[in-house]
């Protein structure tokens, strides 16, 4: 089979990882990571956020509302459907990731109880202007970094660390792995406390839950290396896209149910050994993010490379991928078309603007004049690349050249 780049430059597992025992404390050794007090592992970044409105929501019943961005993961949407809140969406600034400050301060009021600012794909987004309308609200700030574990401030410290929570996903392609898993972190102590209140009744110990996700990992440290990813991944890919099912080749079908349950000790020791590497590994693909954002720059200038927000300077974002946009809609799906599914990590984050999909539009709340006009912009002409070492040059040197004809040869 032909070779296969992953979406995603996920932390590869070693066999070594999996073996028995070992130390079962991944919180602990995330919040060393993270230079945090206290991480609160639960098993998805959304199963995280359920655990956070929950406990927001508990001390607050009269907010019933959270703001996220228009264009995110649909996963949002359901972890608020779940915990019976309205979700809506807020615009982004044009050709950015940051949310726009004008919608934000429209949406933002007396029923808000969160807004979820997001670091998609690795980059700091902008976050200080969405505290203060947030906070003159009276409502809470709970980053969502499900896609950044790792990225930093320009001071060093963690991002999220300045508002009242944080979470990360360690789902398979977002960084390090326990197949599905998340993180929380919480600033105030007491609210800590009511997180891990929570998790406890609404994230019990289920076995089933744990033996499922534990042979997933072996299946996944089995299949996530080069020889293994054209069936496990290029495949099914090729599969979806031939059947025009889009959602489904970018991985956006979830399921309207949310596992919650707790993750068992030796999921948490192999994330602790596997995390020992992850340092090592954001170094090197920070360098190899920059030479290919430089290789972008100089092949095809007509191209905007998403960058960490200007707003932030001297953040360290994560590089899992290169978010690039093009100049418009028509030139993305003819790169696209070309592009995806060919086995050179081309993908889209997300296929729509959250409003634009069908199936989640239950669990949006939409005023009858409501548009999101940046967000739909930058979901139409969004690529992701891969940032995987397992992308060669050559194939990288590829995409740029397929990216290149199709801005030329757009009518
Ligand atoms: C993946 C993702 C989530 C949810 O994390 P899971 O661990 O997959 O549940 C939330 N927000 C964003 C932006 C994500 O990409």
């Amino acid at each position: 089979m032909a070779p296969e780049a992953p979406p995603t430059a996920g932390l590869p597992l070693r066999w070594s990882d999996l073996r028995p025992g070992g130390d079962a404390g991944l919180g602990s050794a995330l919040a060393h990571f993270l230079g945090v007090p206290a991480v609160q592992i639960e098993c998805s970044g959304t199963a995280a956020l359920v655990i956070a409105l929950s406990a927001l929501r508990a001390a607050q019943p009269r907010r019933d509302e959270i703001v996220a961005p228009a264009y995110t993961c649909p996963l949002v949407a359901l972890a608020a459907a779940h915990c019976g809140l309205r979700l809506r969406l807020c615009d982004l600034r044009p050709g950015s990731l940051d949310l726009c400050t004008g919608s934000l301060a429209a949406l933002c009021g007396p029923r808000t109880l969160a807004v979820l600012p997001t670091h998609l794909a690795g980059r700091v987004t902008d976050v200080a202007p969405a505290r203060a309308i947030a906070h003159a609200a009276g409502a809470r700030v709970i980053e969502d970094a499900a896609q950044a574990l790792g990225a930093r401030q320009a001071t060093g410290a963690c991002i999220g660390t300045g508002s009242d929570m944080v979470f990360f996903s360690m789902a398979v392609g977002k960084g390090l792995t326990l197949y599905e898993g998340g993180a929380l972190v919480v600033a105030d102590p007491a609210l800590r406390a009511a997180c891990a209140r929570a998790a406890a009744t609404l994230a019990p110990w289920r076995r089933g839950w744990e033996w499922r996700r534990s042979l997933e990992l072996i299946g996944y440290a089995a299949l996530y290396r080069p020889a293994g990813l054209p069936l496990a991944y290029g495949l099914p890919l090729r599969r979806a896209l031939a059947r025009g099912d889009r959602v489904g080749a970018a991985g956006d079908d979830f399921d309207d149910a949310i596992p919650l349950h707790r993750v068992g000790r030796w999921r948490q020791a192999v994330g602790v050994r596997a995390l020992e590497r992850l340092p090592a590994w954001l170094a090197e693909s920070e360098p190899r993010a920059r030479n290919r954002i430089a290789l972008l720059h100089d092949q095809v200038p007509a191209l905007q490379v998403l960058q960490d927000s200007p707003a932030v300077p001297g953040a360290r974002g994560t590089w899992p991928t290169l978010l690039v946009l093009m100049p418009d809609a028509a030139s993305r799906e003819t790169a696209l078309r070309a592009l995806w599914g060919a086995g050179l990590g081309v993908s889209l984050p997300f296929v729509h603007a959250l409003p634009d999909y069908p199936r989640y539009a239950r669990c949006i709340a939409r005023e009858a004049d409501e548009d999101w006009p940046n967000a739909r912009d930058f979901a139409r002409r969004v690529i992701a690349i891969s940032n995987s070492p397992w992308l060669p040059d050559a194939g990288f040197a590829r995409v740029c050249d397929t990216l290149r004809r199709a801005i030329g040869t757009r009518p």
